[in-house]
């Protein structure tokens, strides 16, 4: 089939830049502009879970559209008020109605006589030159192995309402350990196994975890890396800050050598014993809808973590019914989300969303490119992955090494793709929908938080024509939108806040612990509106459609224009020598701040050439215009990334003020920031 495009080409926008007249502060200046659209494939529109209809039914009655998305999920006893409002930001969802997760997740689709349906499709590292593990969960055994482990819990003294952390590798025992904790109603705190023992113990303090559950160790690059040592140091350390840890659960994954104070009898508890052991016979208690089903911190993009808290009834709600209308979900699909599961999109799209809809889906311990760089196709292509769900930052790093690797491999299979996590510059979105998507896949491109919980803005895939680049429209029940620095809806064609004008069922309840701060974060720049401030910044075009335009606290101020990072970093992906940049502000004595540039170049690309810098200022200049034109611009090898893959600009703002940079506990790989500090000191690749 052919892919219906209904018009041309990227063409830039001078007007919206070159006035000299200074913008009212507090809107954001409009730069690029896109006219390629994507209509839904037409059996797609036709068959789609959500139609068009949606958004207005949501609109006439708001609380009836969640109660009906509600009934998507088993309760034991019906709520007797959708939405409780009264002390705001405190809110309450399906007030009165009581639930269990885990037997929403896993239990119901055995009695509905789906025990053989495949939950997990699980993709284990190769392992020392032995056959990849690979194991097939059926519902059935899901059910069996949750209800060990929650009687394993129990046994470990964790009743209702205690803490538990879990700091795995991406196998299933985390969904296992996850489904456990809320059979149980205790409430996991999930943190992600590449973190270090002082990550892990500030956590453990911070929500004072009772037990955690984790590993030997896990694969990466098909070699053994301990986690249990991080372990028993995070849990000395969090005794330092006078919080005891009751007891560690450790799943046998590496068989490695833990040495001889690598053990705690009066601690220590392998998995094998407590869970293996256990009955798989376990009774689901229903809970409270407002009962606190999990703490998750954020990505600390921005500064420290969040410990964000979530709760039962209105979280379900919210990632089941998004993921079933978002990816238009069937019985025969079969989902594939990248993420890991110490991260909230981990959380919301490979555990609680996709496994209350029954679906069967494909869990990866590895890398993208280990063994070698066609892993994740040659996975697509063996499971018959349908729908894709992954992160741009994953799509640029492809985009890197060329179409020669997805073009060995028949990705026939997939009918939709998904971005979450920053903005999908055009650039990537085209090159994911051809390469990867084969023309004929819709892209949803998906904005939400670890604090929405579940997604906010994105496009419907039987819906909306699809624009490279913007989120679209937020979904039906959700009342997202742009607003000036008064709070007032910027007219279409301008930028500003992003703001969610009521509660929504997903919602975090509060930062764990600081009632105060979960206020301040979130309710306190829009207050009298009564707004919820997302932090970043957006638009609305001609149409009306959202573009997501970066980080409030990263955009720059040029000559007393406004300017958004992600403008600017998607005008310099779409030059062919470039796979990804980063833009920052820094000081300039003469326009305020300055825009300085970081760019990786694809490998085609080599070393750029000798022009490259200048090249790529003529090519900012001619897409967007003048001011957003580049005083500096560096081509690294690597930027620096969070553990979830999101670039960190406030550290790139630090080595382009030639600051000291802050804080790196949550950055993927610290060295990154040794090399890109030496390349600004030698002066090399500036302008
Ligand atoms: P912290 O709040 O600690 O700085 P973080 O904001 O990076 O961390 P997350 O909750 O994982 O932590 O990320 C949410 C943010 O990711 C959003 O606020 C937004 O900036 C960005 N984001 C997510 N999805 C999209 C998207 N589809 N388009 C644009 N930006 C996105
Ligand atoms: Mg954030």
């Amino acid at each position: 089939m052919r892919p219906s495009v209904t018009s041309g080409t990227r063409t830039p926008s001078p007007g919206a830049v070159v006035s000299t007249e200074v913008p009212e502060s507090g809107t954001l200046s409009n730069l690029s502009k896109e006219e390629r659209r994507f209509e839904p494939p037409a059996g797609l529109a036709e068959h789609a879970n959500l139609k068009a209809e949606a958004y207005e039914r949501a609109a006439s009655d708001v609380e009836a559209f969640w109660a009906e998305q509600a009934e998507r999920l088993s309760w034991e006893t019906t709520w007797d008020r959708v939405l409780d409002w009264d002390d705001p930001p405190f809110a309450k969802w399906f007030v009165g109605g009581r639930l269990n997760a885990s037997y929403n997740c896993v239990d119901r689709h055995v009695e509905q006589g789906r025990g053989d349906k495949v939950a997990i499709h699980f993709v284990g590292e190769p392992v020392d030159g032995r056959p990849e593990n690979q194991r097939a969960i059926t519902y059935a055994q899901l059910k069996d192995e949750v209800s060990q482990a929650a009687n394993a819990l129990t046994d470990l003294g964790v009743v209702a309402g205690d803490r538990v952390a879990i700091y795995l590798p991406m196998i299933p025992e985390a969904v296992v350990a996850m489904l456990a904790c809320a059979r149980i109603g205790a409430p996991h705190t999930v943190v992600f196994g590449g973190f270090s023992s002082d990550a892990l113990a500030s956590r453990l303090e911070d929500c004072q975890a009772k037990v955690v559950v984790t590993a030997d160790g896990g694969y990466r690059r098909g070699a053994a890396s301990a986690l249990k040592p991080a372990v028993d140091e995070a849990v000395v350390k969090a005794a330092g800050l006078g919080h005891e840890v009751s007891a560690v659960l450790v799943v046998r994954r590496t068989g490695q050598d833990l040495g001889e104070s690598g053990w705690n009898d009066g601690l220590d508890v392998w998995w094998h014993d407590a869970v293996g052991g256990a009955s798989t016979e376990h009774t689901p208690e229903a809970f409270d809808s407002e009962h606190p089903l999990y703490v998750m911190y954020t990505s600390g993009t921005t500064g420290k973590p969040k410990g964000i808290l979530h709760t039962t009834g209105g979280y379900l709600t919210g990632t089941a019914y998004t993921h079933w209308a978002v990816f238009d979900l069937k019985d025969d699909d079969v989902y594939w989300c990248t993420a890991d599961v110490g991260w909230v999109t981990g959380h919301s799209y490979i555990v609680y969303g996709p496994l209350a809809n029954g679906v069967t889906q494909v869990l990866y311990e590895g890398t993208p490119d280990s063994p070698e760089r066609g892993r994740w196709w040659d996975i697509i292509e063996q499971h018959g992955v349908t729908l894709f769900y992954t992160a741009p930052t994953a799509i640029r790093s492809f985009m890197k090494q060329g179409r020669e690797i997805p073009d060995q491999r028949d990705l026939s299979s997939l009918r939709l793709l998904g971005s979450v996590g920053e903005s999908i510059n055009p650039e990537a979105y085209m090159w994911y929908r051809e390469v990867i998507g084969g023309d004929r896949c819709p892209i949803v491109d998906t904005w939400w938080q670890t604090e929405t919980g579940a997604m906010m803005i994105s496009p419907l895939p039987g819906v909306t024509a699809g624009k490279p680049g913007s989120a679209m429209t937020a979904l039906p029940g959700v009342a997202a939108d742009v607003v000036d620095e008064n709070g007032d809806s910027v007219p279409n064609g301008s930028g500003g806040y992003l703001v969610v004008k009521g509660p929504w069922p997903s919602m975090l309840r509060t930062i764990w612990g600081d009632d105060e701060r979960y206020r301040d974060t979130y309710w306190s720049r829009f207050a009298e509106q009564g707004y919820y401030f997302a932090g970043d910044g957006a638009k609305k075009d001609e149409d009306g459609d959202i573009w997501l335009l970066g980080r409030v606290d990263d955009v720059m101020n040029v000559s007393g224009h406004r300017l958004s990072t992600t403008e600017i970093e998607s005008a310099l992906v779409s030059h062919p020598k470039v796979a990804e940049a980063a833009v920052v502000g820094a000081k300039d004595e003469d326009t305020g701040q300055a825009v300085c540039a970081f760019v990786i170049l694809r490998d085609s690309a080599g070393d750029g050439g000798d022009d490259i810098v200048s090249e790529l200022r003529k090519h900012v200049r001619k897409e967007i215009g003048p001011i957003a034109t580049p005083r500096q611009i560096m081509v690294v090898p690597e930027l620096p990334k969070t553990r979830s893959g999101k670039i960190m600009r406030r550290l790139l703002r630090d080595v382009a003020e030639h600051r000291e940079v802050g804080d790196v506990t949550t950055l993927a790989d610290s060295s990154v920031m040794d090399l890109i500090s030496r390349g600004v000191d030698s002066g090399k690749g500036e302008d």
